[in-house]
């Protein structure tokens, strides 16, 4: 099941929804209980304050979401 990750727009926190099926989506944050939710598209994500991931973003380096990124030096 994949995972897609929103954003709150009252809050600004992102947070991820795991779509159990098609069409899945959610309807309030989980923070704030906001509705202005949107869908922020991973594998382009330009700026990750959590994790500590510093290397510029790139295809390759997408999915990494771990301090160590094993494609660092490309
Ligand atoms: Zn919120």
């Amino acid at each position: 099941m994949p995972i897609y990750e929103y954003e709150c727009g009252e809050c600004r926190k992102k947070f991820e929804h795991l779509q159990r099926r098609l069409g899945d989506v959610p309807t309030q944050c989980p923070h704030c209980a906001g509705r202005k939710l949107k869908k922020v598209l991973s594998g382009f994500s330009v700026s990750v304050p959590s994790g500590g991931h510093q290397h510029e973003p790139s295809a390759a380096c997408a999915s990494c979401s771990h301090g160590s990124c094993p494609h660092s030096g490309h």
